[in-house]
């Protein structure tokens, strides 16, 4: 029961957080100054400041492509931005993750919808945000990657299947470990709930992409259900 109060405390203060930022200031996520009427989360210099990828315009494989070669198939990948320690980037999905920004995620999630409208990633069925743990979901408010997600199916008229695959256990906060032990930590962390039918073109969704084993174990476990399906990778920010 005490762990319920206070987690109702924390969404309650996240609401109250999104709410008081939303009346009484208006910031550039990044540098903190002040926007003006037609500028949106970040300021004009910091959506310059924004470093792109440019994979979506690169004729041979990315290095996000390389990612996952050997590992797992995968039909497109692409990711906007790349993402460091103190990058305008880090500042989004910090804001997305842990400031009840829900509306950023849709913002973006359009963005993104349009920047990649002539890509080949845009023919797909249905998409998959990243599952979080609904305890994680509970505190938060929200999922990140599913408010990305649900930008991008408006903007391209396709579902998102959330429902499809759960996660299936709640996992330490990944951030100290090494590589390896990323890796072993998220094998069969997913499981899909029924075979993927009438999709047969799956676009996987994420905020951040890092090391690609969580994109890996979640592929694993849509392919797991059925073999046949096409699996594409979309995320916001890939880690340099
Ligand atoms: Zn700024």
């Amino acid at each position: 029961m005490a762990t319920y109060i206070q987690r109702l405390g924390l969404v309650l203060k996240n609401y109250s957080d999104g709410l008081g930022h939303l009346v009484f200031t208006n910031v550039c996520l990044h540098c903190n100054r002040e926007l003006v009427r037609e500028e949106r989360y970040l300021c004009w210099i910091c959506w310059q400041a924004l470093e792109r990828t440019y994979f979506e315009l690169q004729k041979g494989p990315t290095k996000l492509d390389q990612l996952f070669w050997s590992r797992v198939k995968i039909e497109h990948t692409c990711a906007l931005y790349f993402y460091g320690k103190g990058t305008v980037s880090q500042s989004l999905i910090r804001a997305l993750k842990y400031d009840f920004k829900a509306p950023l995620g849709l913002y973006l999630g359009e963005h993104m919808a349009k920047v990649l409208d002539a890509h080949p990633i845009k023919n797909i069925d249905g998409i998959i945000p990243v599952p979080i743990h609904p305890k994680k979901k509970f505190a938060r408010g929200y999922n990140q990657s599913e408010l990305l997600a649900r930008g991008l199916a408006k903007a391209w008229g396709v579902p998102v299947l959330k429902s499809l695959v759960r996660k299936r256990k709640n996992t330490a906060s990944q951030t100290t470990n090494d590589r390896f032990g990323r890796w072993e930590n998220v094998q069969n962390i997913f499981f899909a709930t029924a075979q993927t039918g009438q999709y047969q073109h799956i676009l996987i969704v994420d905020d951040v992409i890092t090391t690609g084993a969580t994109l890996e174990s979640l592929a694993n476990a849509i392919k797991a259900a059925d073999p046949q399906v096409q699996i594409s990778l979309l995320s916001f920010a890939f880690t340099k």
